[in-house]
């Protein structure tokens, strides 16, 4: 194997261990959300992964009535 490719490897191996360790300190704590609006002419839907709900995330952004929580893990 050349010096090239070797340092090339090890590079890739060590950005593939930090991304690892960013996605472990960020992802213990969310949870995945899906949201609703209450109005069935609206229907609007969407995800989210967060650790808590704020206010405003509960309001659909099409119609801005509130939303029901379907899900949440
Ligand atoms: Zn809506």
């Amino acid at each position: 194997m050349s010096l090239d490719k070797w340092l090339k490897d090890e590079k890739a191996k060590s950005s593939k261990v930090n991304e690892q360790k960013a996605k472990q300190k960020t992802g213990s704590k969310l949870q995945k959300f899906i949201l609703k609006c209450g109005k069935s002419k609206c229907n609007y839907q969407k995800t989210l992964m967060k650790r808590e709900l704020s206010e405003s995330d509960k309001i659909c952004p099409r119609c801005k009535s509130k939303m029901k929580i379907l899900k949440s893990s």
